[in-house]
């Protein structure tokens, strides 16, 4: 049993340094390795399904909403970034660029895609002609590179795997409406799915998608009460359109230019699933999403090995056949103890116990990984009590993460304020903003903390503005960022 303990302990608390808890994390369960080149990681098997089981329900989501998949060049002629003005500043100091290739110095230098607007936008403008061309609904599933200063595996890599939606629409009032449609979906797929409860709003101006005219998000607080932006949905209005002349003939026989939009989700999700759910064991994987659901462990001596994984095997195919993701380890060469401390630390929802005792009783025992609840239950009722444990997990991981956010957030009046809850208790606050650039940036300056959003439905409302103290224009959620 000494190899228990061992595991446990690598893992350092998150109490004691919630980053060091995260990578040991991280590395224990296998997700990731460091790549040679800075900022880039290696999705190991166990770390790329997660992103492969968050790929198939996205993407079936995107499939009922009318969007098909497409793929567009990972390279792109310099010169298109120059056509969006405020694009092109905004991503300019990341954007990474081929200068040489085939021996030969390039005429024009080629980005590697820190996203693809302005690709589609080029390709957009060849393929609308008309209103009947609209919408345009088209999604990739790619690669992008950013060069990042700072890096932190799966929450911000210099090359990072998502989605990225591009769609155009005859007017505002439709490009609006997909805007939205996306953000919902995210919100849905963010809360239903990874049992991550999320803040929806809109982004400050100044935190704007770079060429948007409204950007908007959806905010995870994560156990250290730090925030990560899980995905950004954006209303370009015709500023990509002018750029790339995407225009097609109305129904009047007008030449208009298209309405756009944009949105996108990241392997960064993977890393607030992690920061969410996981505790000092190691990894907690919500039930929908985690690849193993449930293990099974067979327990006892050697002289009923054989009798209790034959019953191992006739539950196990029960539990298949109802559509379970489980597995079976009955490695004799492993203690009982030693695995149930490694399917805790790789998070696995459900870990099924039978051993000789429970095989007389006709029974099976059912432990939870996120409360340690042990139970009881009839074999001739296994797998509806399996079923029911995994629902009831995903609902007690989505209401503990929520009751930790609602713990973890305050409001404030005044700057001072805001220093003094991070200080004390770190999260976010609501607090009331007047709109101007300047007070965003002396929040930040002077307490690490940027706006989230200006939420949809803020739980309060605030009159005054927290730098300057004049009245307020909204109600903002600041906090402190990976
Ligand atoms: P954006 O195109 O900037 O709106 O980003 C789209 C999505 O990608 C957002 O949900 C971000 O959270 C995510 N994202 C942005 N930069 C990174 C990065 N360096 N690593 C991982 N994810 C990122």
């Amino acid at each position: 049993m000494s190899n228990d303990k061992q595991f446990v302990k690598e893992i350092t608390p998150q109490s004691e340094d919630f980053s060091r808890w995260y990578i040991d994390t991280i590395k224990k369960a296998d997700l990731m390795s460091y790549s040679p080149v800075r900022g880039c990681i290696v999705f190991k098997p166990d770390g790329y399904e997660l992103w492969e089981n968050i790929q198939k329900e996205l993407d079936r989501r995107f499939k009922e909403t009318g969007h098909r998949n497409a793929y567009f060049p990972l390279f792109i002629p310099e010169s298109f970034f120059q056509k969006e003005k405020e694009h092109v500043e905004g991503f300019n100091p990341e954007l990474p660029f081929v200068t040489e290739a085939g021996g030969e110095k390039l005429e024009e230098r080629l980005a590697i895609r820190p996203t693809s607007e302005t690709m589609v936008g080029h390709m957009y403008a060849e393929w609308i002609q008309s209103y009947r061309d609209l919408p345009l609904l088209i999604n990739q599933w790619a690669n992008v590179v950013r060069w990042e200063k700072r890096t932190m595996p799966f929450l911000r890599t210099s090359e990072f795997l998502w989605q990225e939606g591009h769609t155009a629409h005859e007017d505002e009032a439709d490009a609006r409406k997909e805007t939205m449609q996306m953000l919902e979906i995210y919100r849905d797929f963010a809360e239903n799915y990874l049992a991550i409860p999320v803040i929806m709003g809109q982004k400050t101006p100044s935190e704007k998608f770079a060429g948007a005219v409204d950007t908007f998000s959806i905010e995870a607080m994560m156990k250290d009460g730090k925030a990560v932006q899980a995905g950004t949905s954006h209303y370009l209005g015709t500023n990509f359109a002018v750029a790339f002349d995407i225009k097609f003939l109305d129904r009047e026989n007008q030449q208009q230019f298209c309405h756009t939009t944009s949105w996108g989700v990241s392997t960064r999700l993977i890393g607030a699933l992690i920061m969410v759910h996981g505790d000092d064991r190691g990894l907690a994987l919500p039930p929908k999403i985690a690849p193993t659901q449930v293990v099974m462990i067979p327990i006892g001596p050697a002289k009923t090995r054989e009798q209790v994984n034959a019953r191992v095997r006739e539950l196990y195919a029960e539990l298949k056949k109802a559509g379970v993701r489980v597995m079976v380890d009955d490695d004799p060469s492993q203690s009982p103890g030693w695995k149930f401390n490694e399917y805790e630390m790789r998070g696995v929802p459900v870990r099924v116990e039978l051993g000789p005792r429970d095989m007389d009783n006709g029974q099976v025992v059912l432990v939870s990984r996120i409360t340690g609840e042990k139970r009881i239950v009839a074999q001739d009722r296994f797998v509806e009590e399996v079923q029911k444990l995994l629902t009831e997990t995903h609902q007690e991981m989505y209401d503990r993460a929520k009751r930790f956010r609602d713990d973890h957030m305050a409001q404030v009046d005044t700057i001072e304020d805001l220093k003094s809850f991070l200080e004390q208790k770190r999260g976010f606050v609501y607090a009331g903003w007047c709109g101007s650039n300047a007070c965003e940036a002396q929040v930040k300056e002077e307490t690490g903390a940027t706006s989230r959003n200006i939420p949809f439905e803020p739980e309060v409302h605030k009159s005054t503005c927290l730098a300057c103290g004049e009245a307020a224009k909204h109600t903002v959620v600041f906090g402190r960022a990976y």
